[in-house]
């Protein structure tokens, strides 16, 4: 008996979410990406399950900065988020909820000929798309940051980027899909997709069994998790980036979006600001990346300055995962760098040093599910029929989710996506031979 077939043993409970027993689709993961699938699913008369761990966006998606950028996306992204810029820009009034948009333009400031040289050529393929994309001379630049002070050599700036608060977006996302007809269930673990003779026939969660023939898996860093236990690899790594947030700032003006080598920063609902070390992340050691460590090995030569190895609890942590039950999701509470805080703290002051005397009020951190080519996986699986995988969207995949949302929707209704060239984003893609890793992964 394969591991695959073991795992259609059914479970004692069947689970009924609404008056049709099991459901047309189940969609692991009530993070953006999930939401956004089951919204996208919802419109077009199909009834999904959302099943959430915790509480809806209680990962990724609450826990990012918020910005909503065209400016530097890879090429095979462009279309993807121009899409769903439009979409968010309107999302307010399509969902009656406020969810913190803004067309606040994003600002990268530039510090070196060769980022300079490369917003340029990326400022003609954004114009190609219709993304109005400017090169600012540091005169233009205090204008859009009035009292900053730096030495910056020019900076790029896509008026039409913005930012908006992740945890109401998502929330509005969700609830949105519930009124549509989607079921949405938080405090719900997913234990396994049961396959059988190749085909999904449903999902076991802590609750019981919810019988169906699709699902998508939305899962962010634990896609990997879920897919390995089918037999089916997905090189993905964990990386955890730290964020923070200082109390209300009086008097501060209002700026774009802003990224600069060593801080990004945006002001906040509140009237704080929110800031973050720009290239900076911690890798925290597992066992079961290991067998896919040299996917990862040239973007981690390329990158030497961003990534920090770190070694400690999450290795056992990780082993913990083989179990396959509850105890696999338990104390992941990703840490704080403080260093990375105390960092980026003062990288802020030296562009406004009317802050440094500003109270830091909270920090956080959060796990991204990051690809070795830093592009998502929006795929059918076609070792299994109707699983579909919406994962590995690299640290940049707020900003992309309602098309990506839009792609798993066709790939689960006609196993094709007609409306975007999904083939870079494809899961087959690690196994090709001419498979290539990326070196960069942030300008
Ligand atoms: C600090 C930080 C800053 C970022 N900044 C930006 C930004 O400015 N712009 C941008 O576009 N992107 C940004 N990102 C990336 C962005 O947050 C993610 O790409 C996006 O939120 C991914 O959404 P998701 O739904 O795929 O994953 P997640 O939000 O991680 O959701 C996955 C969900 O699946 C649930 N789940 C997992 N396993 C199971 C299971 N077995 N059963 C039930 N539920 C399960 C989890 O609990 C989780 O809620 C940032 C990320 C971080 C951490």
């Amino acid at each position: 008996m394969s591991d695959t077939e073991r795992k259609t043993t059914k479970p004692r409970t069947m689970i009924t979410p609404g008056p049709r027993s099991g459901a047309d689709v189940v969609v692991i993961g009530g993070g953006i990406v999930g939401c956004m699938t089951a919204l996208e699913l919802a419109k077009s008369g199909i009834r999904p399950v959302v099943v959430e761990k915790g509480a809806i966006g209680n990962e990724q998606s609450s826990r990012n900065w918020g910005y909503i950028r065209q400016q530097g996306r890879a090429d095979a992204e462009i279309p993807l988020m121009v899409e769903a810029r439009d979409t968010w820009a309107s999302f307010e009034e399509y969902t009656g909820s406020n969810i913190g948009w803004r067309e606040s333009g994003n600002l990268r400031l530039l510090e070196n000929p060769q980022d300079v040289g490369w917003y340029r050529d990326w400022a003609v393929k954004g114009r190609a798309h219709d993304i109005p994309v400017e090169i600012l001379q540091p005169e233009a630049i205090s204008t859009l940051l009035p009292g900053s002070r730096g030495d910056w050599l020019a900076a790029t700036y896509t008026p039409t980027d913005g930012q908006v608060d992740p945890v109401l977006a998502t929330q509005a996302t969700a609830a949105m899909a519930g009124r549509l007809g989607a079921v949405i269930l938080p405090d719900t673990v997913a234990h396994s997709i049961l396959v059988r003779r190749g085909k999904v026939i449903g999902v076991a969660t802590q609750q019981g069994m919810i019988a169906t023939e699709s699902v998508v898996i939305a899962a962010g860093v634990w896609t990997r998790r879920l897919l390995a236990d089918l037999g089916i690899n997905l090189p993905l790594q964990w990386v955890r980036l730290t964020a923070a947030e200082t109390g209300p700032v009086d008097g501060f003006p209002d700026i774009p979006t802003v990224w600069s080598r060593d801080v990004s920063f945006r002001r906040t609902q509140n009237g704080g600001l929110l800031f973050a070390g720009s290239s900076r992340a911690d890798i925290d050691v597992m066992p079961s990346a290991l067998n896919n460590v040299g996917h990862f090995l040239s973007t981690f030569r390329h990158n030497r300055q961003t990534f920090r190895l770190s070694v400690g609890k999450a290795a056992f942590r990780d082993l913990r995962t083989r179990l396959g039950s509850q105890a696999r999701y338990a104390g992941w509470e990703p840490t704080v760098n403080a260093r990375s805080v105390k960092r980026s703290f003062e990288a802020l002051g030296k562009i406004y040093p009317e802050l440094t005397d500003v109270p830091v009020a909270r920090s956080w951190a959060g796990y991204v599910d990051g690809t070795p080519d830093n592009l998502p996986v929006l795929s059918c699986v076609s070792a299994i029929e109707g699983l579909v995988v919406g994962g590995g969207s690299s640290g940049h995949g707020f900003g992309t989710a309602p098309a990506s949302g839009r792609i798993l929707s066709d790939l689960v209704r006609s196993g094709v996506c007609e409306r975007h060239d999904v083939s870079p984003f494809d899961l087959a893609r690690f196994q090709s031979a001419d498979f290539t890793s990326a070196t960069t992964i942030a300008r």
